[in-house]
């Protein structure tokens, strides 16, 4: 494994610094002490809480009202980056990506993340649209992939469900083949942005005599479709990014069934290894912490920064700024294996697991930093240090090591695949 870049590397890395100093529009740079979501959000037209503005609506119908990727400074930065094949670096060029290497990816990924600049993939380019590519009909290509890359369609993944988590196979969702119409009832649970969708990828059992990976089908199903209720849940955040989904005879034609029916564990397990391939978060990991450095400097003094205090918050906030760089090179093994075309599988594990609990251990080190200042959560109080971000991270760091697969099952991945240690 090589960590310098080789001279076409660098060279790519240059070309892509360049384009986000001179291209990245004004009012989505980052800003000292102004938070990089809060930014984001504001310019996409939607505030409130982390996640999304649906706190306190009881109810919402679905149909993907929410908000536009298409306008604004977010369409002007889309266009830009479109204009590129950008938006999915990753898709071929034919189907309006930039059909970009492995490892060129890698490096734009990580020269966005250090300008904190939005990329706008969302799950339509990250999930849906690679997706379509491998397993769907032209007609299916046509429809979607370009609404896709101008922000058209707002993508949610329809997989887990309240009895069906770690164990996907398990899921009842049910259609049932009705004249040239699938008909769908039952639930999905903590869908993300399902409340600003107006399209589902989507898994339900087809045929549930057969053996549990055997009888379940791939749909697209357009969120306008009568039956759908989206209803929030609201985290102990305060935020509302995820919601539970119920379906109530909903009619979804035979031609937006991807692959073969009863065939869809397959086709989703593609959509699985696109959601697990993401790279990137590293950089996020590195900065945070080194975020948390400059204003633990910067406050000693102030009364809310114990630095001064108590020694034990500086050899946590070392041991921290340590761990984010093993993060990196345990990410980088995963690409390099990628690069010579080598399929990461408990390699990913290793990464998704180590970057996600020292995710909430940055977390827990930024509440210690603060002594009981921690506790404060109103992000206008005066009392709040640092607008309250270190408390609310800690409270949705928890989530990290659920999502995309929880910790336990990456580690029975590494032992198992990893160490061959037996199953039971
Ligand atoms: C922030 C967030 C966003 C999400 N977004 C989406 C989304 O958009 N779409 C979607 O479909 N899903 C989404 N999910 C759901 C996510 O994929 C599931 O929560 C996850 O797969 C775990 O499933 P579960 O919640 O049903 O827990 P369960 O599978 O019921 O697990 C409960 C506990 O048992 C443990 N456990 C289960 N099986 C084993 C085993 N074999 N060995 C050892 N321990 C085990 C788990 O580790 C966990 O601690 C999201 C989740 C989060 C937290």
């Amino acid at each position: 494994m090589r960590l310098t870049d080789s001279p076409e590397e660098a060279s790519w890395r240059q070309h892509v610094r360049e384009f986000l100093q001179s291209d990245l529009p004004e009012v989505l740079r980052p800003k000292p002490g102004v938070d990089p979501f809060a930014a984001m959000a504001a310019a996409m037209g939607f505030g409130g809480e982390a996640g999304g503005d649906a706190r306190g609506r009881p109810q919402a119908q679905a149909g993907g009202a929410g908000f536009s990727l298409a306008g604004g400074p977010i369409g002007e930065w889309r266009q830009k980056l479109a204009d590129r094949g950008w938006v999915a670096p990753a898709w071929p060029k034919e189907y309006g990506g930039a059909g970009l290497s492995t490892m060129e990816q890698f490096i734009l990924n990580e020269e966005f993340a250090e300008a904190r600049a939005p990329q706008l993939g969302g799950m339509g380019v990250m999930m849906a649209g690679p997706t379509i590519i491998v397993h769907g009909t032209e007609e299916q290509k046509a429809e979607h992939l370009p609404k896709i890359l101008k922000g058209e369609t707002q993508w949610c993944q329809g997989f887990s469900e309240p009895g069906a988590g770690s164990d996907l196979a398990s899921l009842q969702t049910r259609a049932v083949k009705d004249g040239d119409d699938f008909v769908l009832n039952g639930s999905k649970i903590w869908t993300s942005g399902a409340q600003f969708a107006n399209w589902m990828f989507m898994l339900a059992r087809t045929d549930p005599d057969a053996p549990k990976h055997r009888g379940i089908t791939y749909f697209l199903l357009d969120f306008k479709s009568p039956g759908i209720t989206v209803q929030p849940l609201v985290q102990m955040g305060g935020g509302a990014g995820f919601n539970q989904v119920f379906f109530d005879n909903v009619r979804v034609p035979s031609k937006n069934v991807v692959g073969e029916v009863n065939r869809g564990w397959y086709v989703g397990t593609t959509t699985l290894d696109f959601e697990r391939s993401g790279i990137g978060s590293a950089v996020g990991i590195r900065q945070n912490v080194e975020r948390m450095i400059q204003w633990a400097k910067e406050n000693v003094g102030e009364g809310h920064s114990m630095l001064g205090r108590n020694p034990l918050v500086r050899l946590e906030l070392a041991d921290r700024l340590v761990e984010a760089n093993v993060a990196k090179m345990l990410s980088y093994r995963v690409v390099h294996m990628q690069n010579v075309g080598m399929v990461p599988n408990h390699e990913a594990s290793m990464a998704k697991l180590f970057s996600s609990e020292l995710g909430q251990r940055i977390a827990r080190a930024g509440i210690k930093m603060l002594g009981l200042y921690g506790l404060a959560w109103d992000a206008q109080s005066p009392h709040s240090p640092n607008h309250g971000q270190y408390s609310r991270g800690y409270v949705q760091s928890v989530s990290g090591t659920i999502a995309g697969g929880t910790s336990e099952i990456q580690r029975n991945v590494i032992a198992q695949r990893g160490l061959g240690l037996p199953r039971d």
